[in-house]
């Protein structure tokens, strides 16, 4: 895990925030590298859950809303963590993480079992809305993204026209005030969620739960994280909520354990229930069959983008000996990203950046490039050395332009570049005109 977070930092995929300052626990920034990773991700999930589909569309709430929101959805009561304070060191500490010897919780950071009680700590963060600080005007952050789309239920259906089962897909930040921010991005106070509420009636619930759960395992494949490093926790009934007819937590192989991605659960019609009590209005679905009313019900596939962000960069990370051809063996560090996620897709270098031409023609091929895909230009160095570079930020290909390109071996290499394969390192001379048709469909 230390590697993995000295490269994220070295290479910039993610920084502390406010670092300058001495840092904010459990916040981050991602860089460069880190932003279109996370785009990438975001993209293609949102492409599978909405474009690609008819019976699912999108939308974007907003972060604060009314309070009632949080009254309804059962957060300002119950959305918190068993919080015990070490008298000893005065760690603050999650109750249902403490580690034990012989059956007797102690303090994780000295060693103490001078424990006070667990108590209740609301993990919402608190905000006013407004000029008065009084408690009319408190609200939170939103915990989580689902309940925008239970309040705008009935808008949605209405605007879309879509009949059940259909789902509302939503990616927006989530705020948490985490006990213990922990492994890195995985535990973290503000990060991203990719939710979706998948709406249908009662009696298609169960079968739908499953079929959410190996869609979504199809998913990660999809991203390049291969099924062996996945696991499915069926949450037995006294560990769900109460109104959940059944939970699986799809949990990947972190260096630090077995970890939760994202939650798939059954919620029945708990939330819309809810929101129909609180607000008084009708969030009732009209079954045009059997005209009747009902509250549909709701699968709900929840995933975190930072920790998926994290299980990919944890699950491409590879060291490996090579030889290079004066015969000296020396480490390659590689993400081996699958094309469609990687950060950047292609490196174009000039074999030589003093040679007018061949920079020329580099540029050119580039700006060929860019419009459709992350492109990286680069003529700093040995090219074996622009080639690592590469393959430490994941970059699936890589493209040379030589003395052939220019014609100078011949008519028949003119215009040809070498395409070099980060994975395998095997390289081919392949046309600037074929470039497109043979990357667009590895990356998309
Ligand atoms: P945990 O048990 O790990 O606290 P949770 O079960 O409370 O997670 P959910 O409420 O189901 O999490 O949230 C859905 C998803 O949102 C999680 O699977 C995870 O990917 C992401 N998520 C939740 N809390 C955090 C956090 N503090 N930092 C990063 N991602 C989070």
């Amino acid at each position: 895990m230390e590697k993995i977070v000295s490269l994220c930092k070295r290479r910039g995929f993610v920084f502390q925030s406010s670092e300058i300052y001495g840092g904010l626990n459990g916040c981050w920034d991602y860089g460069p590298l880190g932003v279109e990773l996370k785009r990438n991700l975001k993209d293609y999930w949102w492409r599978v859950m909405t474009r690609e589909r008819e019976d699912i569309v999108g939308m974007d709430g907003s972060i604060l809303m009314n309070r009632n929101v949080w009254k309804a959805s059962g957060h300002e009561e119950t959305f918190s963590d068993p919080m015990v304070d070490c008298r000893n060191c005065k760690a603050r500490l999650r109750a249902d993480q403490l580690p034990d010897k012989n059956g007797e919780k102690y303090c994780p950071n000295c060693g103490s079992r001078d424990l006070t009680e667990p108590r209740a700590f609301n993990l919402m963060f608190k905000t006013y809305v407004g000029a008065t600080e009084d408690e009319s005007s408190i609200t939170y952050l939103r915990p989580e993204t689902a309940q925008a789309i239970f309040v705008q239920f009935k808008n949605v259906l209405e605007t879309s026209r879509k009949k059940l089962p259909f789902g509302i897909a939503q990616i927006g930040k989530a705020f948490r005030n985490e006990i213990n921010p922990r492994n890195f991005t995985f535990r973290s106070r503000e990060f991203e969620q990719m939710e979706l509420e998948y709406f249908c009636k009662p009696e298609q619930g169960p079968e739908l739960l499953k079929y959410w759960l190996e869609e979504r395992l199809k998913f990660y494949e999809n991203i390049g994280i291969p099924r062996e490093k996945l696991h499915v926790h069926d949450i037995p009934a006294e560990e769900r909520a109460f109104y959940s007819k059944g939970t699986y937590d799809i949990e990947f192989e972190f260096p630090f354990g077995i970890q939760e991605l994202e939650g798939v659960a059954y919620r029945t019609d708990y939330d819309l229930t809810q929101h129909i009590k609180h607000s008084g209005k009708p969030l009732d679905y009209f079954d045009e069959e059997t005209k009747e009313k009902l509250v549909p019900h709701v699968i709900e596939p929840s995933a975190g983008v930072d920790r998926t962000a994290l299980a990919l960069i944890c699950n491409a990370y590879d060291e490996e000996t090579v030889t290079d051809e004066k015969g000296k063996s020396e480490t390659r560090i590689v993400l081996r990203f699958h094309p469609r996620i990687a950060p950047i897709k292609v490196g174009v270098f000039p074999l030589l950046k003093n040679k007018e031409e061949l920079v020329a023609k580099a540029r050119e091929v580039a700006s060929l490039l860019k419009p459709h895909m992350m492109t990286f230009y680069d003529e700093a160095g040995a090219i074996g050395r622009r080639y690592r570079r590469q393959d430490e930020a994941g970059t699936p290909f890589g493209i040379t332009i030589d003395f052939e390109t220019l014609g100078e071996r011949g008519d028949e290499l003119r215009d040809t570049v070498t395409l070099r394969h980060r994975d395998s390192m095997k390289q081919e001379r392949v046309k600037i005109s074929e470039l497109l048709s043979i990357l667009l469909p590895q990356i998309q």
